[in-house]
């Protein structure tokens, strides 16, 4: 049995880093447990400047990730917007970059073992072509002349493998708490 893999809070942070940006994840957290809560009072409590966290809002806005609603300030004559974390909504966007990687890689993988031991890389680090390629170019770079080295591609299959299985096991722990 494989061992039973969660959605971890790293697992999270890590998605929203790479997503959003790393600035997110103060907001994120401090409004994780919360609902409703006004822009000024996130500005203030994660000690950063208003405009820059309506702008990290609507970043996570634009994902889903957080909802809000807009209300006039009667006193003030102002808007005033208050925003709520959609938890469950993370659990898509985890799915939605974990499978995108999946079919980046293994589309990637298909290739590396279509041509395996048949890569041709300049010294330069130019291009890199199969076989069929590199007789078409006489094994000479078409951008700088170099005579093109063979490359064994093995380290980059095992790498793509292991990277795969492991987006496989994250699908499954995402798909499971669905
Ligand atoms: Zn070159």
């Amino acid at each position: 049995m494989p061992i039973k893999m969660k959605i971890t809070n790293t697992k999270i942070q890590e998605t929203v880093k790479e997503i959003i940006g790393e600035d997110s994840l103060r907001i994120i957290d401090y409004l994780k447990d919360k609902k409703n809560v006004s822009d000024f009072k996130i500005a203030e409590k994660v000690d950063r400047d208003i405009h820059e966290v309506r702008n990290i809002l609507y970043r996570l806005f634009n994902y889903n990730l957080v909802s809000y609603y807009r209300k006039k300030d009667r006193q003030k004559g102002w808007y005033i917007s208050y925003w709520t974390f959609n938890k469950k909504k993370i659990k898509e966007l985890l799915h939605k970059t974990n499978k995108e990687k999946l079919d980046k890689y293994s589309i990637r993988l298909k290739e590396e073992e279509a041509n395996f031991g048949n890569f041709y890389l300049c010294p330069n680090a130019c291009v890199r072509v199969g076989f069929e390629r590199a007789v078409d170019l006489e094994y000479r770079c078409p951008e700088c002349g170099n005579i093109l080295n063979h490359q064994d591609n093995t380290k980059t299959i095992d790498f793509l493998r292991t990277k795969i299985k492991e987006l496989q096991m994250n699908g499954k722990a995402v798909k499971g708490r669905a």
